[in-house]
């Protein structure tokens, strides 16, 4: 490890990785590269996954497509050093704020979207100009691999390497020096990336996880919020599992609700839809159903350990002091917590860690703002869910324990950017700085 980061480091020097029309270029060959290997990406996301090609397709391919698109364009841009704000003393010398890049990244990414969540990050470090080292997760090995065999067949081979292993490379990984580290995955991996980093003084982005909260006001359109928020999000291997607050009368109508919305996704037999994955591995199989146990399963529930199949399954009246709510889902379970009002629900959002995200439907649009000034989370989305991560003028990252630092975008390009401070003065003004001078140097500007 130390001799492959000490080649990257190699070629960070070097300096080639920082003119514009190279980062453009690079860009432009990871564009085509998606493009022209789009078949056998959907391939190894499906086999990871059992994703339908239709779903990685329009989760991560086209994710990635826009992201280079807005870069290729917004880039010259950003780039540019910005004029600085000059006081009396600096009024004839140059001042301006120029980003440049950090140096070699680290990008170490997690299974549930294997391509966005290693590729969107290298956009942004390729972009801000840096060197970088990915090391995908091992628990979606076809498309780590995939990724290892075709990046070298389309960018720069010594600045844009990957790194494939489990724990133990990663591990060994983690004791190099890097000059940025992102990390996607569960958050007490975070803090053994964090406490790795902290030896070389090397600032960490950690996209956490957590247990994101989503609140049904009795005022709103209940199958939009069924449909949209609920079943659409009860999948296997989903970003974000979530507690659910809701009034108690309205539980028994979204449980209906989702019933009938599962049928009409899927079928009368969900094993048999092709949009229906299954989860990753019998480990995290046999982790979701551990926190059913006990639980009052209102709909669903059924499982089968052979294929990792665990179905759409809604649990009511659930105890918030119980293993399901206590530890994040990260599966098709979805556990409902009634609660009275907005007001025990912005409490028992804030008597727990800060989620990643928080989702609200209502029609009240002063009961959204409440909600979201009350409350604090990585970010929010009203009336739908996780829509926020598909804005990339919106910065994505966590707060407190779901994470630190935000991508996507600009926000990536100035996470792997340091914003340098050049100060340019004349030589020919020397007369003024004999005021800092010695002899009584104190005294001249003291007055
Ligand atoms: P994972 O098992 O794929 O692990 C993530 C990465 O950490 C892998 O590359 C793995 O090799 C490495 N790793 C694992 N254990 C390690 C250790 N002991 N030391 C060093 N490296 C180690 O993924 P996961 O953690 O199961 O991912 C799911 C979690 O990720 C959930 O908590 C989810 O909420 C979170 N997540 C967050 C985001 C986000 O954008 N914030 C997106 C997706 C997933």
């Amino acid at each position: 490890m130390e001799r492959l980061v000490q080649r990257v480091r190699d070629a960070f020097r070097s300096g080639r990785s920082r003119p514009l029309r190279f980062r453009l270029q690079q860009l432009e060959a990871l564009r085509r590269m998606v493009q022209e290997r789009e078949r056998d990406i959907l391939a190894a996301i499906a086999s990871d996954l059992s994703k339908s090609e239709l779903n990685a397709y329009s989760q991560e391919v086209i994710t990635i497509l826009g992201e280079v698109d807005l870069v290729l364009e917004q880039l010259p841009e950003w780039i540019t050093a910005t004029p600085a704000k000059k006081n009396l003393l600096t009024m004839m010398d140059e001042a301006y704020i120029q980003p440049e890049p950090l140096g070699v990244v680290l990008i170490i990414g997690a299974w549930n979207y294997p391509f966005v969540l290693t590729m969107q990050p290298l956009i942004g470090a390729i972009a801000a100009g840096n060197a970088v080292i990915i090391k995908p997760s091992e628990l979606s090995e076809n498309t780590a691999k995939l990724l290892a065999k075709l990046l070298p067949q389309y960018l720069d081979k010594d600045l844009y390497v990957v790194v494939n292993g489990g724990v133990d490379e990663t591990t060994e990984l983690l004791k190099q020096r890097f000059d940025h580290i992102l990390y996607t995955g569960n958050t007490a991996v975070g803090k053994i990336v964090m406490a790795a980093a902290a030896k070389h003084l090397t600032p960490v982005t950690l996209e956490l996880g957590g247990k994101s909260p989503c609140y049904i006001d009795r005022d709103c359109d209940l199958d939009v919020a069924c449909s949209l928020g609920e079943v659409h999000e009860l999948r296997p291997n989903l970003h974000c599992s979530r507690l659910h607050s809701l009034e108690p009368s309205l539980q028994s109508q979204i449980v209906q609700k989702i019933k009938e919305t599962v049928k009409e996704f899927y079928g009368e037999n969900i094993k048999e839809s092709p949009d229906y994955e299954r989860i990753v591995n019998l480990r995290h199989f046999k982790r979701l159903l551990s926190l059913l146990e006990g639980q009052k399963i209102a709909f669903g529930g059924e499982t089968d350990e052979a294929t990792c199949y665990i179905a759409p399954t809604v649990l009511t009246d659930v105890d918030p002091e119980t293993k399901v709510m206590q530890e994040e889902i990260f599966g098709p379970i979805l556990p409902i917590v009634p609660v009275k009002n907005a007001d025990e629900a912005i409490t028992f959002i804030n008597e727990r860690e800060k989620p990643l995200a928080l989702y609200v439907f209502s029609h009240n649009n002063k009961l959204v703002r409440r909600m979201i000034d009350c409350t604090s989370s990585g970010g929010v989305t009203a009336n739908d869910v996780i829509m926020h991560f598909t804005l990339s003028s919106l910065p994505f990252g966590g707060v407190g324990s779901s994470g630190m630092g935000a991508y996507h975008g600009k926000h990536s390009f100035d996470t792997f950017s340091h914003q340098r401070p050049c100060l340019l003065k004349s030589l020919k003004r020397e007369s003024a700085n004999k005021l800092r001078y010695p002899p009584n140097s104190q005294s001249k500007v003291d007055w």
